[in-house]
């Protein structure tokens, strides 16, 4: 039911935290080449904003809606830039598709949530596919789960899926341009390194397809 969604939100954003706290230097780096070099550190201060909120509804016996409410909010507050931003709506937008009443949540469920994660980056950022930013990862993420949902795969095996297909398309957007935010000016320069927040949107959803498996 929903509030055992929301524990496990709460379980799989702390666990992100962890990831994070190791992946926080090279995301750091990866934002320097043509950035300012703080995704890393911005991402950190989000999640782990995120994690406490998050268990502060489940203590508060609140559904998974709210909890991802409450996740989002707190990691948009605390993150600061433009990433935190995003992902802190992201994240609020995703809940509000799932609600608190749907149960069991199946593969198109999430894959409904996982869209309006997408539309609300979309609207907020202004970015489109091929810019050069987290949506590179997060559209074909969403397109995996959408063909999982189409085939009747179970949540956990087509998450698992779109992780390995988020991953790939993470490493592929090496070879583009950014069109939009900081990188922008120095493009040239981007060209050759993936986009740090595409990379880091990769290790959250490849973090919680092993949290998954558990
Ligand atoms: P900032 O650029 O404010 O320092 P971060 O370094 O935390 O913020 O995040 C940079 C990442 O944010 C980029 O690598 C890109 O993936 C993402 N990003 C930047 N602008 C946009 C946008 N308009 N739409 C979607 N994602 C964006
Ligand atoms: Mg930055
Ligand atoms: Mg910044």
């Amino acid at each position: 039911e929903s509030r055992a969604y929301g524990r496990a939100v709460a379980g799989a954003l702390a666990e992100v935290a962890e990831a994070l706290a190791v992946a926080e230097e090279e995301l750091g780096r990866l934002d320097a080449v043509a950035g300012d070099g703080d995704h890393g550190r911005g991402m950190l201060r989000g999640v782990r904003a995120a994690a406490g909120a998050a268990q502060a509804a489940v203590d508060g016996g609140h559904g998974v809606a709210s909890v991802l409410g409450a996740a989002g909010d707190a990691w948009a507050a605390r993150a600061g830039g433009t990433s935190g931003v995003l992902w802190g709506a992201a994240l609020r937008s995703a809940g509000e598709q799932l609600g608190d009443e749907r149960s069991p949540l199946g593969t198109a469920d999430v894959r409904a949530a996982v869209w309006a994660a997408v539309e609300t980056v979309q609207g907020l950022g202004g970015a489109e596919p091929g810019d050069k930013t987290l949506l590179d990862a997060l559209v074909p993420f969403h397109d995996a789960l959408d063909t999982a949902a189409g085939s009747d795969t179970p949540v956990g095996a087509a998450w698992q899926q779109a992780a390995r297909v988020a991953d790939r398309a993470a490493e592929e957007t090496a070879g583009l341009r950014p069109r939009v935010g900081r990188a922008r000016p120095l493009a040239d320069r981007s060209v050759g390194t993936p986009d740090p927040g595409a990379v880091s949107l990769a290790l959250c959803v490849r973090t919680v397809a092993v949290a998954f498996e558990r």
